[in-house]
């Protein structure tokens, strides 16, 4: 749980769950989902591109 300042509208959300969301938030004056930087590190994206990228350069040879 945290407290967070939206960068957007300046609400303070508190109690919200950002590690189960990996980092998003909804902003209700806005109505649009916000991410917040330095969390949804458990995600590793960037890793799992990497290896499909591998996978499609084993199968064009
Ligand atoms: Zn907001």
């Amino acid at each position: 749980m945290a407290d967070i300042v939206c960068p957007l509208c300046g609400t303070t959300y508190k109690g919200l769950n950002l590690d189960e969301t990996n980092g998003w938030f909804i902003c209700t004056k806005y109505n649009i989902d916000l991410c917040l930087p330095g969390y949804g590190k458990k995600v590793k994206i960037p890793l799992v591109n990497f290896s499909k990228n591998k996978e499609a350069n084993q199968s064009q040879r």
